[in-house]
């Protein structure tokens, strides 16, 4: 089966009815790219910068950042990449106390601590550096920047202000970085779910963060074993959350994508694409799989059920509903 799969590499990702689907890949460090040019996939979704930052003593230079980047960029020939801004925090920790200023050591904060934006705002400093790298890099090739876990608006407009001061700095140094580079966030928060709008008036694109949506909306540690069973990607509330930002973003003309394990998990592939979803960005290795049934889906067929799933709160429908959507 791998074999067939394999066929699909250079296959273009579209529903039995030609519409045009974008499967995007997910990487955490540089190397990882060459995983997402076998896969054959349409761009990275997701670059976790983060992972540049930990397993290390001490904050990567601008330098450091700038190579790591125009490496996956080279790579990818022309193919968008998407480098998220630091998300540190909760589960994801720096090896050395990170404080430069007044925040506390960044190893140590919460889920719903000072973490992700939060932090980069709250240590300008270290988010310039990384910004001034990503501006640089994208004289070099396609390159989005994404915002992680915006809560607000006015932590959202700061950091659009930090990245014009970033492009200002690479022009005092003479770096020529004022090509236009998409600016896009990640909705992550039930809060900025609710007030997409408002969002889509400040942002390029967004992506839904659908590990972390999940986690704040069923109050659910994504990482306590003991509590996995209640971490639902077909809860309604959650449901209703990814369909309303898909849709919402779709008639505001907002690129979306979603970009969370839900993206790349055969079983939700069809949820997703009834709710309107036209670009998925998943672990490399579950991007043909997510290809092969694309291929043999149809999209109004499926667009019917799913506004059914959508519109209930009854989860013994939902589950019936859900089967229905995979019978053939
Ligand atoms: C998410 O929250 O869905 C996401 C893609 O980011 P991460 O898993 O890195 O928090
Ligand atoms: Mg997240």
């Amino acid at each position: 089966s791998r074999q067939r799969l394999k066929r699909l590499i250079t296959t273009e990702a579209r529903t039995q009815c030609g519409r045009r689907i974008e499967l995007l890949a997910n990487i955490e460090l540089p190397d990882d790219v060459k995983g997402v040019v076998d896969a054959g996939a349409d761009g990275v979704g997701l670059f976790r910068s983060e992972f540049l930052f930990m397993n290390r003593k001490e904050w990567p230079s601008e330098d450091e950042q700038f190579e790591a980047y125009r490496k996956v960029i080279k790579a990818m020939k022309g193919k968008p990449v998407t480098v998220r801004t630091l998300d540190l925090g909760a589960d994801k920790t720096l090896q050395f106390d990170g404080a430069n200023s007044s925040a506390p050591p960044v190893s140590s904060t919460s889920a719903l601590g000072l973490r992700s934006i939060r932090f980069s705002l709250a240590e300008p400093a270290i988010f310039l550096t990384q910004i001034r790298a990503l501006l640089r890099a994208a004289k070099t090739g396609p390159v989005k920047i994404l915002l992680p876990m915006l809560t607000n608006i006015r932590e959202t407009k700061q950091a659009l202000a930090y990245i014009d001061m970033a492009r200002e700095q690479l022009q005092e140094r003479r770096f020529q970085a004022n090509q236009v580079v998409p600016i896009g966030g990640m909705i992550e928060v039930p809060a900025a779910a609710l007030s997409l709008p408002q969002f889509l008036k400040y942002l390029d694109y967004v992506s839904i963060g659908t590990n972390d949506l999940i986690q704040y909306t069923l109050a659910v540690d994504r990482v306590d074993h003991q509590v996995a069973h209640l971490y639902d990607p077909l809860h309604p509330a959650v449901l209703r959350l990814v369909f309303e930002v898909i849709n919402s973003a779709e008639k505001a003309g907002v690129p979306v994508s979603v970009c969370g394990e839900m993206a790349g998990d055969i079983r939700l592939t069809r949820l997703l694409l009834g709710m309107g979803l036209t670009q998925y960005s998943m672990h490399p290795s579950q991007l043909l799989d997510v290809k092969e049934l694309l291929l043999k889906t149809d999209f109004d067929a499926t667009q019917k059920l799913v506004r059914k799933v959508t519109r209930t709160f009854d989860i013994e429908k939902v589950d019936a509903l859900m089967r229905q959507l995979h019978s053939d």
